[in-house]
């Protein structure tokens, strides 16, 4: 991804900027038009010349300002307690495959980690976490097609807490057709891992993938609307789609970006890092 904004608004060479132009080569690149508005604006607001890297300078401070300079690690807890993480997000975004990857990074830092495959309505979704969880040896708790997500992800708990395991990561169902299902889905699910864990789930967080552009966007305010993110996974970003979009999210919604995914290996993630972002970005 990187210097992807650079080479998009360096040609704005000449002291007679196109704004037009400016501002849609910002929001093509997935800042949302609240921001690309915003630092068109600044720019405009310049008395004097302004040159490419004068462009890349001011976007770069209005995406600096956005996004948090750190973000919160995930932690276990120090009682105990299994940390429940839901996994969120429309079919192919990669939900799955960041699940397993999260997993990974987990226990590679150390910790037991308890897989739930609650979209019991996809097979393919179950049998897929199933490699996963031969792979990375890390238990898995299924049920049957069509059982319902709730019960699998507080065998799960039960799971978590009789193997010792820190972690319990749920990959849920987001079906946004249906956003009713959905909330009440979730609402399930913080009832009934309430019945173990008050607290729980202790995350939530959302998978989008970058190359679908502002669509991201959309199912990010859709999902919080159901039920509250805590963070944001994007997936990808090795492809086209250069994950300007997690921006106008943060900014929009306050919904930090956690993690990113780079390739289909399980090793293709890394904790998300704002400096290096807005470095490779712009
Ligand atoms: P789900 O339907 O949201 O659970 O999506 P999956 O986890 O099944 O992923 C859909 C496809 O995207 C699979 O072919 C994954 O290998 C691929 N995928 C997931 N994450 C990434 C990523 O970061 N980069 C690339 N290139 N592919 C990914």
């Amino acid at each position: 991804m990187a210097g992807f904004f650079k080479s998009l608004i360096q040609r704005f060479t000449k002291p007679d900027i196109d704004w037009d132009d400016l501002e849609a080569s910002l929001i093509a690149g997935d800042l949302g038009p609240k921001l690309a508005l915003q630092i068109v604006s600044d720019l405009q607001a310049q008395q004097r010349k302004l040159h490419g890297a004068d462009i890349v300078q001011v976007a770069r401070d209005h995406v600096r300002k956005i996004l948090p300079e750190s973000v919160p690690h995930l932690t276990p807890f120090a009682d105990g307690r299994p940390k429940v993480l839901l996994i969120v997000g429309v079919n192919g975004v990669g939900k799955t495959t960041s699940t397993a990857k999260l997993a990974h990074l987990l226990q590679h830092a150390g910790h037991k980690v308890v897989l739930a495959a609650a979209d019991t309505f996809r097979a393919a979704a179950v049998e897929q976490l199933q490699v996963w969880s031969q792979r990375l040896d890390a238990p898995l708790v299924k049920g049957p097609p069509n059982s319902d997500p709730a019960a699998v992800c507080f065998e799960g708990y039960e799971m978590a807490v009789k193997t010792g395991a820190s972690f319990l990561l749920c990959d849920t169902a987001g079906r946004l057709h249906t956003k009713h299902n959905l909330m009440e889905e979730m609402k399930k699910i913080h009832r009934v891992l309430g019945r173990k864990d008050p607290t729980s789930p202790h995350e939530i967080i959302l998978v989008v993938d970058a190359t679908t552009g502002s669509n991201a966007l959309q199912q990010a305010r859709e999902f919080h609307k159901a039920i509250p993110l805590t963070g944001l996974i994007v997936t990808k970003l090795d492809g086209s789609g250069k994950g300007g979009v997690l921006v106008p999210i943060q900014q929009e919604l306050k919904v930090p970006t956690r993690f990113i995914g780079l390739g289909e290996k399980v090793e293709d993630f890394q904790a998300f890092d704002s400096k290096r972002f807005v470095d490779e970005l712009l």
